[in-house]
């Protein structure tokens, strides 16, 4: 009998991509999957670490599949996987944590979980049927430094009409709060022909939206790469930036919009909202996280801008790109913030008059630089300045619903 699959995902879209990819890879192999985690055979978790609430959350969730008895080996149990960013964080801490984790594989090995899956399925008895003491066997895969391309032609998508394409992986800007380059190693940008590649076979699938997605998509430039010139046998070397990539994207037909997260302040300027003015089928959206408005906090997050540029940079946004909507990422309790700091960010939010924000409680995570300072702001006082934010953007976003905006 085929095996069935349950897949939980954690996190922001590039889990959901990622998953996605996953699930491509074992459907290749001819696992089906189930939305009902007591009938799975094998269970994947595809997790966040970027928060401690979010870590919080999984291990709470893989706890529900602790031996009754008390002990980690029982017949008939799941297999379970833990994947991604707390996989990559902890690797085979994890087994210490959690004893009932089979395996754990970081977010550049995911293309091993079906090899692996195979060989712990093999562990058991030689017939297959009977599960012997190698059903303990534990494995983790937790060094790879890139993905193959291939994973990215799987073909399987969650939705009929979106998909995600991941134009970059990892993130080299550290930023002192953020795991991410940690877990998801440098940036690394995919081939601009792949690109295309993979969004031309969505559009034969059915698909007519697309998200661009990447850490830092700005930063995106493809490698040189040989081109012909229709005029003769010359070639000439060239290389694809973000902004040609729109561009290029904007011209494919079948596609009917797209549109980019994330984008950092620090390496957008003016030309990025000229090209999302001129390219008809990219969404007038731009998600651009300031954290802060305080340029103390800004510069103890190695955010590389202050106040000043991301105000211009709003600024010039709306007057190029006409009517065109803007959400941001807040982080409140940084270590060291003060009442004025966060005043700085309060004022900032209420003079942006943002579509929407995301705001967040700081919390330290394991290997960051701000790991080492000390989480000073009490947890009262972070409560109070998450609410007052929220509350102010509550009020923001109900006037542009109001005005249809
Ligand atoms: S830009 Fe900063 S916050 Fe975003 S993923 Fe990279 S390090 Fe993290």
């Amino acid at each position: 009998m085929r095996k069935k699959i349950f897949v939980r995902t954690y996190g922001c879209q590039m889990n959901v991509r990622d998953s996605e990819v996953i699930c491509g890879l074992l459907r290749k192999e001819g696992y089906k999957f189930t939305d009902e985690v007591d009938k799975a055979d094998i269970i994947l978790f595809n997790t966040c670490s970027v928060r401690q609430h979010a870590e919080d959350k999984v291990w709470s969730q893989v706890g529900r599949f602790k031996n009754k008895k008390g002990t980690v080996l029982y017949e008939n149990r799941p297999l379970i996987g833990i994947v991604g960013c707390i996989a990559q964080n902890y690797k085979e801490k994890i087994f210490e944590q959690a004893p009932n984790v089979d395996f754990v594989v970081g977010p550049s090995d995911i293309d091993k979980i079906p090899g692996i899956i195979k060989r712990i399925f093999r562990g058991q008895s030689p017939s297959g049927t009977v599960p012997s003491t190698l059903f303990e066997m534990k494995i983790w895969e937790t060094d790879g430094d890139s993905r193959p391309e291939e994973i990215y032609h799987t073909g399987f998508y969650e939705d009929k009409e979106h998909a995600y394409v991941v134009i970059s992986e990892g993130c080299s800007n550290f930023c002192s709060y953020c795991v991410v380059p940690y877990v998801r190693g440098p940036l690394r940008n995919r081939g601009y022909k792949d690109i295309l590649k993979e969004i031309e076979e969505a559009i034969d699938k059915g698909i007519t939206k697309i998200t661009l997605l990447g850490q830092n998509v700005n930063a995106y430039k493809s490698q040189s790469q040989c081109v012909s010139l229709p005029e003769g046998d010359k070639v000439t070397m060239s290389q694809v930036n973000f902004i040609d990539l729109l561009k290029i994207i904007n011209g494919i037909k079948g596609l009917k919009e797209f549109s980019f997260i994330t984008s950092h302040p620090k390496d957008t300027a003016i030309e990025l909202f000229k090209a999302m003015e001129d390219c008809a089928k990219l969404k007038k959206y731009l998600h651009l996280p300031v954290q802060s408005g305080s340029d103390r906090i800004l510069k103890l997050m190695n955010r590389g801008y202050n106040r000043k540029f991301y105000l211009d940079l709003i600024n010039n946004y709306r007057k190029i790109v006409k009517g065109g909507q803007v959400t941001t990422d807040i982080i409140v309790g940084f270590p060291t913030e003060t009442q004025n700091d966060f005043q700085d960010t309060y004022d900032l939010v209420k003079n942006v008059q943002f579509n929407a924000a995301f705001i967040f409680k700081y919390s330290p995570r394991p290997n960051t630089q701000a790991a080492n300072m000390v989480d000073d702001v009490l947890k009262s006082e972070k409560e109070k300045r998450h609410r007052l934010i929220l509350e102010l953007q509550k009020g923001i976003s109900k006037e542009y619903a109001k005005s249809g905006y």
